[in-house]
């Protein structure tokens, strides 16, 4: 019908009950096993086969199952998971219930448990098949990642045709070859792998799996690091990293454009509307959007609608947005909550970006070195040109705390605590800390081996404090100065 694939049964199902419109959800063909009765209390019942031959005289669908003594269970799950193949309907394995009510009620349950029962998983279903062909996908930051394209094969309630390869090294080590049998593994709702060869039946000329030379989505060279199992294409001019950044900037989590998907995203590049950064969105004509194949008006105005929207996203999303090497949803919003405007994130340097909780020195060099790239700064100037939001709204710090309205610059070893710590104590008392010393500082808490910003401090005539002082002004009533 058009629409994307489910990634397993559970998602399938899932997904249709959330469907707002129960019509929808009704047409997805679901049907159901009920296992259990809510208020059993209610009925005289004594045992949970009671219940289910009870349910099944109902006319519900009760699921197969069997009455065994401690000894017997062992056998009993294994002879379910032999049967798995059996059913159409996948299992991931058995649970182990004390049959008596009474007992039940007797043992009762933990916090998140009861203790009348417990689950026990299949080990993951492998099975063989032939690997076609091995494919190289280049993600977002230039990686290459292999992938086995396989001979169709069902395994945990689902049809492989695709496995993960992992890296160079994983094919190397289990030297897999294209036309070998192999074995995929498949765990509920993770990526089916393969896992390895079934040296016997590898056929005549075969060849061991070499990682291309150059980039098959721009042709550059491919590099290697030291120490370093992917292999990257550094190309800046790469179309596979240029379409993989600009899901990534309109996915979910970062700018969130409505109906902006894979497809649109490539079929945006083939007609030459996506050709340098994502900034090219913000520039895009309607008239040019409706043309694209598949498109039209109306689809061509939801999404000038969602690209709109996309302006008003705060600052934190616009960097996770952005794919910064190390900036995630957290470090993003942590930075944005510092740095409330790009203005400011882009004048910080790599001490004080290094200073900011979460943020190390490695994410602090990735920071500086992204934001000082040309094409980035070419495509934030282009964002900003757009309209696109480049601030943040700051949480408002509890007034009244024990710090409320103060500003704190925190420097030096502090004794049992770490510097982060004592920033979040800092805000958890309605307090702000800064990273650099100004005069807009109430005073620095300064611990052992304070450096520059004790002296900067002391030259500013901003009052210092120990550690000790710091954990007294804690506990004190709320200042009103
Ligand atoms: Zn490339």
């Amino acid at each position: 019908q058009g629409e994307p694939v489910f990634a397993n049964p559970r998602n399938a199902a899932a997904g249709s009950l959330r469907q707002l419109d129960s019509k929808a959800a009704a047409g997805r063909g679901l049907s159901l096993f009920i296992f259990s009765l809510q208020n059993e209390e209610d009925f005289s019942l004594a045992t949970h086969g009671e219940i289910l031959r009870y349910l099944k005289s109902l006319g519900f669908p009760v699921l197969p199952f069997s009455v065994v003594t401690g000894e017997e269970a062992l056998s009993a799950i294994t002879a379910l998971g032999e049967s798995r193949g059996d059913v159409d309907y996948a299992i991931d394995g058995a649970v182990l219930a004390v049959d008596a009510l009474a007992l039940r009620r007797q043992l009762g349950s933990t916090a998140r448990a009861p203790r009348w029962s417990v689950a026990y998983k299949f080990p993951a279903e492998e099975k063989k098949t032939r690997l076609r062909a091995i494919t190289i996908q280049v993600g977002r930051t230039g990686v290459l990642t292999p992938a086995a394209e396989l001979e169709p094969v069902r395994l945990a309630g689902t049809t492989v045709s695709k496995a993960s390869l992992h890296n160079e090294d994983f094919i190397a080590e289990r030297d897999i070859r294209v036309g070998d049998m192999v074995w995929v593994r498949k765990a509920g709702e993770i990526i089916p792998e393969v896992i390895g060869v079934e040296r016997k039946e590898r056929p005549e000329g075969t060849v061991p799996f070499q990682m291309p030379k150059s980039c098959p989505s721009c042709g550059e060279k491919v590099r290697r690091m030291e120490g370093e199992a992917a292999t990257r294409c550094v190309s800046p001019e790469c179309p596979a990293q240029l379409l993989r950044g600009v899901e990534h900037f309109a996915s979910r989590q970062a700018m969130d454009i409505e109906g902006l998907g894979p497809a649109l995203v490539q079929s945006l590049h083939e007609h030459g509307l996506l050709q340098t950064s994502a900034a090219d969105l913000y520039y895009l004509e309607k008239e040019d959007v409706a043309a694209l194949p598949r498109m039209g008006p109306k689809a061509a105005q939801n999404l000038m609608d969602g690209i709109e929207k996309s302006k008003t996203r705060p600052l934190s999303r616009l960097l996770v947005a952005l794919g910064i090497p190390q900036v995630g949803q957290k470090a993003a919003y942590v930075l944005a909550q510092t740095f409330p405007t790009m203005d400011a994130l882009c004048a910080a340097g790599r001490e004080e970006l290094a200073q900011v909780p979460d943020i190390g020195p490695i994410t602090a060099d990735n920071i500086v070195s992204w934001l000082d790239s040309e094409p980035a700064k070419h495509m934030l100037a282009r964002l900003a040109q757009a309209g696109v939001n480049m601030t943040e709204p700051v949480v408002e710090s509890p007034s009244g705390g024990a710090l409320a309205g103060k500003t704190v610059v925190i420097t030096g070893t502090l004794p049992g605590m770490t510097r982060e710590e004592a920033a979040e104590r800092v805000v958890l008392a309605g307090g702000q800390v800064s990273s650099a010393v100004s005069k807009k500082t109430n005073f620095l808490l300064a611990g052992e081996k304070a450096g520059s910003k004790l002296a900067k401090a002391e030259k500013l005539g901003i009052p210092v404090i120990s550690f000790e002082t710091f954990l007294q002004m804690l506990e004190e009533e709320p200042t009103n100065s």
